[in-house]
């Protein structure tokens, strides 16, 4: 087991106000309006838990970052699982650039991240490709030394929010490859915004790409590398959809004990 620094007992000291004053009392509505609410993306850049997994010079934590991610997803989704999966996103969106980016990207996406507070979105899914990574259809023809994207991806989370995207396309019969992609390209376009049953004030998606040009400069790693790099971000990301489902699980047996207004933060002391 992984002790509890004395940095994380603060952050979630301060969390748990934070949830209990602002998070808590609009969960409710946010599920039945199942509106994105960008005041509470605002707080959480302000806390630092959307940059969480970002190297320490772009305002990342400095140690344990996926063990503070857990923490603070199951501190927040006790409350609001909407709210928490935006912690998720954001580190799965971001894994590919920071993993496999080279320094050059990382000195162009990691301070748009940052300072400039765009969210990721993770564009891997399409209608025939789930657990199946490798099934995906969605392809990066490479033309004059650029790639040319097509495909359409679903269930992407901060789809239509995001500023940036990763996605995953073949570049090659068996080759995958991630690219680094700007929402507001050229070639880019929503499709439909999912009324789902639960996580309804996340954002989730279709999004259609047809002829998106990116350069060389957008693909991450080297060609090739995408399925190995969509695989550890699941390695990354496993405990924290696990602390997300603790988080519900800890909430309800709470509701269910002592009711909405009495709810105490923890059932974890
Ligand atoms: C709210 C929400 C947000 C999401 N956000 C994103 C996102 O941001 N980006 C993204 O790319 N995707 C996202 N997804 C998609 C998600 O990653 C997929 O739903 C998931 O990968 C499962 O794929 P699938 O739905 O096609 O199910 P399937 O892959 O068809 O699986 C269906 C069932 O079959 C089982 N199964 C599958 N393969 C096997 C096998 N070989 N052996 C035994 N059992 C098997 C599975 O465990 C599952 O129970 C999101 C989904 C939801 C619901």
């Amino acid at each position: 087991m992984i002790e509890t620094s004395d940095e994380q007992k603060i952050l979630l000291t301060n969390l748990r106000r934070v949830v209990k004053d602002k998070i808590e009392p609009i969960a409710g509505e946010t599920d039945i309006k199942g509106t994105f609410n960008w005041d509470v993306v605002s707080l959480f850049w302000d806390l630092g838990l959307l940059q969480i997994m970002l190297p320490e010079a772009y305002g990342g934590w400095p140690h344990n970052p996926c063990h503070t991610l857990c923490l603070s997803i199951e501190e927040i989704s006790k409350a609001c699982a909407s709210s928490a999966l935006l912690l998720v996103i954001q580190a799965v969106g971001s894994f590919p650039l920071i993993s496999a980016a080279n320094q050059q990207q990382k000195e162009k996406y990691f301070p748009r991240i940052s300072r400039g507070r765009e969210l990721m979105a993770y564009l891997v899914s399409e209608p025939g490709a789930g657990s199946d990574v490798q099934a995906i259809l969605c392809t990066a023809r490479r033309s004059n030394g650029s790639y040319v994207l097509n495909g359409r991806k679903v269930f992407a989370t901060n789809g239509s929010v995001a500023g940036l995207y990763s996605v995953l396309a073949k570049t090659g019969e068996k080759e995958l490859s991630f690219f680094v992609v700007e929402r507001n390209q050229d070639g880019i376009t929503i499709g439909k915004v999912e009324d789902k049953c639960g996580f309804r004030g996340s954002n989730t998606s279709e999004v259609i790409l047809e002829d998106v040009v990116v350069s060389q400069e957008n693909l991450l790693g080297k060609q090739g590398d995408g399925f190995t790099i969509a695989m550890a971000d699941f390695d990354m990301s496993r405990p924290a959809v696990a602390a997300l489902a603790l988080g519900i699980a800890e909430g309800a047996t709470q509701y269910a004990l002592v009711g909405h207004s009495r709810r105490s933060n923890t059932i974890r002391t």
